[in-house]
């Protein structure tokens, strides 16, 4: 028997492929194994103010677009799976910025290793600000799917686009899918980076100065575009 598509189902499938191919492509590019990490985009339109999200244990491999979840910024489900386990940041992070329209959440090994150390990456090198600032902070260590969790990762994006998360992960937001995936991976690269350049000594940090000076530049020149 054929089910008849869900109306919101059709109405979002944009969106629901997008958050699907930027799931594989995560796992694709190396920034994430397994199911660990999830990704989200906001979603706006008459009736529903929230997001949808991928699903709390299916494969990327395996998940269609109707099991993508969506949930609304009161946290009601809608959907015929469960959302990610950490729902509750993304819920949080659209709410306390309209800047964002995605979310990309990662276990991306060079950045969970320098989280599992509680290391931010601090200005090492200039494509740092990429994510917005002088730094890219490490939130502290709450367990996963917790309100205390969502706390601290919206605390630690404040004024930025990316955070590391104390002994898990990641977080890299945008205003598209496509931005906040390009971002995960320009982190991963800059932890790699900061983690190759701690094996042989200490890196030396450009000043606050030459940074503010980096986030003019993109700031003028658009580039590269996160914002
Ligand atoms: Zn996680």
């Amino acid at each position: 028997m054929t089910v008849p598509a869900d109306s919101r189902v059709v109405e979002d499938l944009p969106l629901r492929e997008g958050i699907i191919a930027v799931a594989l492509a995560m796992n694709g590019a190396g920034i994430n194994r397994g199911k660990s990490g999830n990704v989200s985009a906001r979603v706006c339109r008459a009736g529903v103010d929230g997001f949808l999200v991928t699903p709390s244990g299916v494969p990327y491999a395996e998940t269609s677009t109707q099991d993508i979840v969506e949930v609304t910024h009161d946290g009601d489900v809608r959907g015929a799976r469960t959302p990610s386990s950490e729902w509750r940041f993304h819920r949080d992070i659209y709410q306390a910025r309209p800047d964002v329209e995605a979310i990309v959440h990662t276990h991306a090994p060079f950045a969970t290793t320098l989280a599992c150390l509680h290391r931010g990456i601090p200005s090492f090198h200039y494509m740092v600000a990429v994510a917005g600032g002088v730094d890219i902070r490490c939130a502290p260590y709450a367990t996963f799917g917790t309100q205390a969790l969502s706390d601290h990762a919206v605390a630690a994006l404040q004024d930025r686009l990316a955070c590391l998360l104390a002994n898990h992960g990641m977080i890299a937001v945008g205003r598209s899918l496509e931005r906040a995936f390009a971002l995960a991976v320009e982190v991963e690269t800059l932890a790699e980076m900061y983690w190759r350049s701690l094996q042989i000594g200490e890196p030396v940090l450009l000043s606050a100065a030459e940074m503010d000076r980096v986030l003019a530049k993109f700031a003028t020149y658009g580039q590269p575009d996160q914002r």
